[in-house]
């Protein structure tokens, strides 16, 4: 395989997966973390190997170093392997996936913004999300009719805080997630409940559902929730670890024990709260969002660059979603029809959002 963002969260434990089950790594491409991508050289012997800055070239222990953003597309021309995982985090992923699809390779994407930029103008069926919840929907998904399906939030790390307190809640409090150890981007997103929206937009182009819904379940076992036309609903439960989802995205089947089972009687009970738009203005515009699916371009944008304000101090947590909120309103006519625009549109609104 060929595993873009081999460094970060998703990354590591997909190389966990990849050794326990012998799969050849060929390629690895990395941001800035030089040091982990020479350990990982070192075990998986990759053929090929790209990195974020022309300045680290020289301490990648590599002969076959690609430098920048052409650097992982160059790259994925290069390489055999059928099967790309897409762990990068943020827009930079978007041109890597649209290259995998081109290339007529297999994509397991946990670069869940290619999703919700551009779901529409690409060939979902050769996707495999890397997402707990998306995971979960298939694992549920069965040949009856479908009414409708809710995946659950964590509520991130402000569910419990006061709401006169959050305007001063800091970026390093923001990642302090309750139950899930991930990367810094998706820890935010999840404190903004945005990265809650981003996966109704997945699950939009992943399975194509009319009725798509969310609600907090704090212990973050239930992961997905199918309700069948016949009346009945179905749950996902499993431990929250990414490895899961991995396995089956690396491995298409999992026979073999991933995780420990749950054991419900330790667990006691579940409860589960509404997403409260008080708490995660974001919310505000679900439905909106819902009905113009194709507009998820201006909300990532304006989302990551709202993110680096927030980490600059320029604004609070609640700022950040309002000015996403704001953006989106501003763009109201920006609809992408192909991925050219999709370019054009993220760098309009990263300009307008910047100002
Ligand atoms: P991390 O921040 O932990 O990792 C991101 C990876 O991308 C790192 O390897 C980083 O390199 C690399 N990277 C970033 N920018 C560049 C660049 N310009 N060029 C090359 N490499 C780059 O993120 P996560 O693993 O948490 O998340 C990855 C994706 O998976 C996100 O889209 C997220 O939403 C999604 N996801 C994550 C989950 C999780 O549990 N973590 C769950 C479900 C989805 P470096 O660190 O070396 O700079």
């Amino acid at each position: 395989m060929v595993l873009l963002g081999s460094t970060g969260s998703i990354g590591v434990n997909a190389l966990i997966i990849a050794k326990r089950f012998g799969i050849m790594v060929e390629a690895l491409v990395a941001g800035k973390n030089i040091a982990l991508l020479n350990e990982q050289i070192k075990e998986h012997h990759p053929k090929y190997v790209a990195i974020s800055d022309a300045k680290d070239r020289e301490l990648v222990n590599h002969p076959n170093v690609f430098v920048g953003r052409e650097g992982i597309l160059e790259l994925l021309q290069k390489t055999q392997s059928f099967l790309v995982v897409n762990a990068l985090v943020g827009f930079v992923g978007l041109a890597p996936s649209i290259e995998t699809l081109r290339l007529g390779k297999r994509l397991a994407l946990a670069n869940k913004e290619s999703l919700v930029v551009a779901g529409h103008l690409l060939d979902t069926s050769r996707i495999t999300p890397i997402d707990s919840e998306h995971f979960g929907l298939w694992y549920l998904l069965g040949t009856r009719p479908v009414k409708g399906m809710t995946i659950t939030a964590s509520g991130g790390a402000f569910r419990d805080t006061p709401l006169e307190q959050l305007p001063h809640m800091s970026f390093q409090d923001a990642l302090k997630h309750p139950n899930w150890s991930m990367g810094s981007k998706i820890t935010i997103d999840s404190a903004t409940m945005t990265n809650k929206l981003f996966e109704l937009l997945e699950a939009k182009w992943l399975f194509g559902c009319e009725k798509l819904d969310a609600i907090i379940e704090p212990k973050s076992i239930i992961h997905a929730f199918v309700d069948f036309k016949d009346g009945s609903t179905t749950a996902h439960l499993a431990v929250a670890d990414m490895k899961l989802p991995i396995a089956f995205a690396l491995l298409g089947e999992v026979e073999e024990p991933i995780l420990p089972s749950i054991d419900l009687a330790s667990i006691g009970s579940f409860s589960f709260q509404p997403i409260e738009a008080a708490r995660y203005p974001i919310w505000e515009i679900k439905e909106d969002v819902l009905a113009h699916p194709t507009r998820g371009v201006v909300i990532n944008a304006a989302n990551e660059v709202g993110i680096a304000k927030f980490f600059n101090q320029e604004i609070n947590i609640l700022e950040l979603a309002q000015r996403t909120i704001k953006a989106y309103r501003y763009f109201e006519n920006a609809i992408p029809k192909t991925l050219d625009e999709v370019f054009e549109i993220d760098k309009e609104v990263r300009h307008y959002a910047l100002r």
